[in-house]
């Protein structure tokens, strides 16, 4: 079994970008007992690409090529990997749609290489691409190597590859193993700071192996174990859950691919059998919307009259939960102040205003509780940020675990 892995792309033979998909790739290869005896990079040109590949296909069982799936005039990899294989491209339909709705969406004129991105080599599959358009395809082929395609992107290749390739990889070509992922989520701490506090167990760790992905607002971590048996290599990943969480089990939320911070809210809510008021004068109903209306004693609208004379401030804040508390009855009252005409300019982009936003928490008899974020990008994301500071917030209190008070 020799799997060839082949680069795509001139800007790599011009030394202009560093090429990290290829070790990437190579290394979990060797992790799965696969050989690798010939790596190499082409540029975009359909000739060398074609006579690249065409030696492969007669010399590899498997060959892996990265790059050039993109949109672009320069992006031929699919096209010529067809070629080669004397096959045509056909459409992944739910990658189509969610080019075309993307399209729509925006607003952006669609040209007819967009759709080429949900595009897959005939006769194979189509491998989906979580973060981006252009989808994968991995071809099996009775008269030569099998194909696979992956996009160039790192942020889009990674997550494909250990979510959807990983697997499939293990499957067909080492079928004696068992692979399992445990997907841990976490909020509220960044990913260089998880990735610098895990780097020990990274360093160290080859099965399970141990990959972070970084979200808007949370990160995520995949263990992947082998083992012979599934029940052995999910015990793999429990075990290094464990010594993970020991380090940064604090921002741990939930676990699993499909999951998220609202519905892990909702769930401890639930399971706590807790209501919640909130009254939110800033994201725009954006809390409120995620949590599932059973929960909710009240949604009030912080208008004149609620805000009364008060100036907003933590203090204000923590106020009006108490008033809330006793007219709403709700276990647990959240409120949401912005500071108004705050003229200080952002640090993260001098473009912007930092907006003060007061949050103020009360639950059940304890005393009212306050803190300010300052939030330094469009309000657009400071909005998206703040719902997600008030979800953690109720699903803490609803946890009993303590707060994460960060500026
Ligand atoms: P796109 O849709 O972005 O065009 P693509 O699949 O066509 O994706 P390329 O056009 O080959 O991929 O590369 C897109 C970008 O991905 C490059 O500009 C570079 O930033 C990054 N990239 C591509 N190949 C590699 C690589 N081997 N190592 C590291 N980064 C890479
Ligand atoms: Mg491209």
């Amino acid at each position: 079994m020799d799997a060839e892995i082949i680069s795509v792309g001139t800007e790599l033979l011009l030394g202009q970008i560093t090429d990290t998909n290829r070790p990437y790739v190579a290394k979990h290869l060797s992790e799965l007992g696969l050989a690798s005896y010939h790596q190499s990079i082409v540029g975009d040109n359909y000739k060398r690409m074609y006579d690249e590949m065409d030696q492969a296909n007669r010399r590899s069982d498997l060959v892996i090529l990265i790059g050039g799936l993109g949109p672009t005039e320069d992006d031929l990899t699919k096209q010529v990997a067809a070629d080669v294989l004397g096959q045509g491209l056909v459409d992944d339909a739910q990658a189509m749609a969610k080019v075309e709705n993307w399209h729509r969406d925006t607003g952006v004129t669609m040209v007819p290489s967009n759709r080429l991105q949900a595009k897959y080599i005939e006769g194979g599959q189509s491998i989906k691409n979580d973060v981006g358009f252009a989808v994968g395809s991995y071809y099996q082929n009775e008269n030569g190597a099998d194909f696979l395609l992956l996009p160039g992107p790192p942020w889009e290749l990674e997550p494909m590859f250990d979510k959807y390739v990983l697997p499939l990889l293990q499957s067909v070509y080492s079928p004696e193993q068992v692979m399992e992922s445990l997907v841990l989520r976490y909020y509220g701490i960044g990913e260089s700071r998880l990735e610098t506090d895990l780097r020990p167990l990274i360093d160290t760790q080859t099965n399970p192996t141990i990959a972070t992905y970084a979200k808007k607002h949370e990160v995520t971590v995949r263990l992947t174990a082998q083992a012979a048996t599934k029940t052995e290599a999910e015990a793999l990943n429990q075990d290094l859950a464990q010594q993970v969480n020991n380090i940064v089990g604090s921002y741990l939320y939930g676990y699993g691919d499909d999951n998220s911070l609202a519905a892990m809210t909702n769930e401890a809510l639930t399971e706590n059998n807790l209501t919640v008021s909130v009254a939110d004068a800033y994201t725009d109903g954006e809390i409120v919307d995620q949590l599932v209306p059973i929960q909710l004693r009240q949604d009030l609208d912080l208008d004149a009259t609620i805000m009364g004379k008060q100036v907003p401030s933590a203090e204000a804040a923590a106020d009006l939960a108490e008033t809330l508390h006793v007219d709403t009855d709700g276990d647990i009252v959240l409120t949401i102040l912005p500071s108004v005409n705050n003229p200080e300019v952002s640090m993260t982009n001098p473009d912007f205003t930092n907006e003060v936003v007061h949050v103020g928490l009360k639950f059940k008899e304890q005393p009212a509780q306050s803190f300010t974020r300052t939030l330094g990008r469009a309000h657009r994301d400071n909005m998206d940020t703040i719902s997600f500071v008030g979800l953690d917030t109720i699903r803490r209190t609803a946890l009993g675990l303590p707060l994460l008070n960060r500026k």
